[in-house]
């Protein structure tokens, strides 16, 4: 392949990312193939919109640049026994996320270019995004350039998804892999569920209705977000009143006190030195009975059953929610996953 000719993309997996970034490509005019194994989830859904679709490793077989688009955990396994036997010489291996690199789990064939292209963002927004001519912001990464094209490959694919066309930043594997997992679990998975629960039941704890907690501590909070996503906690203070302004000020440090900083700090420690991944990779393959039991707290906490109740009467909701941004099937199912 040239640098002026636009590579063929096989894209392995069609989940959250999968579908958003072979949409994208697609309409960015890339040759696209898509590799699941016959009659998986998500083989159906990838036909209606059109993909060719072919085994896993036939369509390895054929791409100038193969994304590997599956859940973590099942990487190292597609990986060795289907990506790695039929992937061709020279060909440019890309992934979402660095974990498997960046832990070790997965050692690229030397020949390989090897880089990362991560959009910051959800598969559902990555597409909307896409769709209404922005983009989600990216980065990327290089771990091998063995054409001396893997950087000009990275930019390529990140321009074909939407991403460049807003700040992609250049990272390291172990940039993104960090930063990533440590996004996710300080701040905006496990730090803001625990943050809604705990307000929640803080209130409901205390007698007042369960129904206005729910506004207060988890509704609304959408639209702070929204005002730090489009001018940061400035333009939220431009809009909140004196009264919450004075309240946040004097009362956000009684909540984020210098144990929850050095909690953050051992969260963090947890990532770097690698016992968070030893951890995950161990819980998954021994079958995730113990990230079941959390995750099904999480959907019966009480606070699901109040709000689901309100959004039904939420109309502006309806279309949303008939799409889930996930497919359901995709979930981590570990043995039946594995290719
Ligand atoms: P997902 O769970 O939504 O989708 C998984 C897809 O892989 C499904 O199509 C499934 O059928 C398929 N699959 C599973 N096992 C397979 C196998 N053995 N062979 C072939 N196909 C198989 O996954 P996701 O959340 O899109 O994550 C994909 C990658 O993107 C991960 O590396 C993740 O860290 C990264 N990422 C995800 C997000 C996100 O918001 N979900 C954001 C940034 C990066
Ligand atoms: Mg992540």
């Amino acid at each position: 392949m040239t640098s002026t000719a636009k590579p063929k993309i096989a894209i392995i997996g069609y989940g959250s990312q999968g579908r958003a970034h072979a949409l994208n490509l697609r309409d960015s005019g890339f040759d696209v193939t898509i590799g699941l194994r016959p009659g998986g989830p998500t083989e159906l859904k990838a036909k209606a919109d059109g993909f060719t679709v072919k085994a896993p490793a036939d369509a390895a077989r054929d791409g100038d640049i193969v994304a590997i688009l599956t859940p973590d955990m099942v990487q190292p396994q597609l990986y060795g026994e289907v990506i790695e036997p039929n992937i061709r010489q020279g060909a440019c291996l890309l992934f979402a996320h660095g974990f498997n690199v960046h832990y070790g789990q997965i050692t690229p064939r030397d020949d390989l270019d090897v880089v990362l292209v991560a959009p910051k963002g959800p598969g559902a927004l990555v597409r909307r995004e896409y769709e209404i001519g922005r983009g989600v912001p990216s980065v990327y990464a290089i771990h091998q350039d063995r054409s001396g094209q893997a950087e000009h490959l990275a930019l390529a694919y990140c321009a074909g998804i939407g991403g460049a066309r807003q700040n992609a930043i250049r990272t390291t594997f172990k940039e993104e892999t960090e930063t990533d997992l440590f996004g996710e679990q300080a701040v905006l998975c496990g730090g803001a569920t625990r943050l809604v629960q705990a307000g929640w039941e803080t209130l409901v704890e205390a007698g007042y209705q369960p129904e206005v907690a729910y506004y207060e501590c988890l509704h609304e909070l959408k639209l702070i977000v929204d005002l730090f996503y489009e001018g940061g906690i400035t333009r939220m203070h431009e809009f909140i009143s004196e009264t919450a302004q004075y309240g946040a000020l004097t009362r956000g440090d009684y909540i984020v006190d210098a144990n929850t900083r050095a909690q953050m700090k051992q969260v963090l420690a947890e990532i770097q030195d690698g016992t968070f991944a030893r951890q995950w990779i161990a819980e998954y393959a021994a079958g995730n009975a113990n990230y079941k039991a959390m995750k099904q707290a999480d959907l019966d906490h009480p606070i699901e059953a109040i709000g689901k109740k309100l959004r039904a009467n939420m109309k502006w909701l309806a279309s949303s929610q008939a799409q889930p941004a996930k497919p359901a099937t995709a979930e981590a199912q570990p043995q039946s996953e594995a290719a």
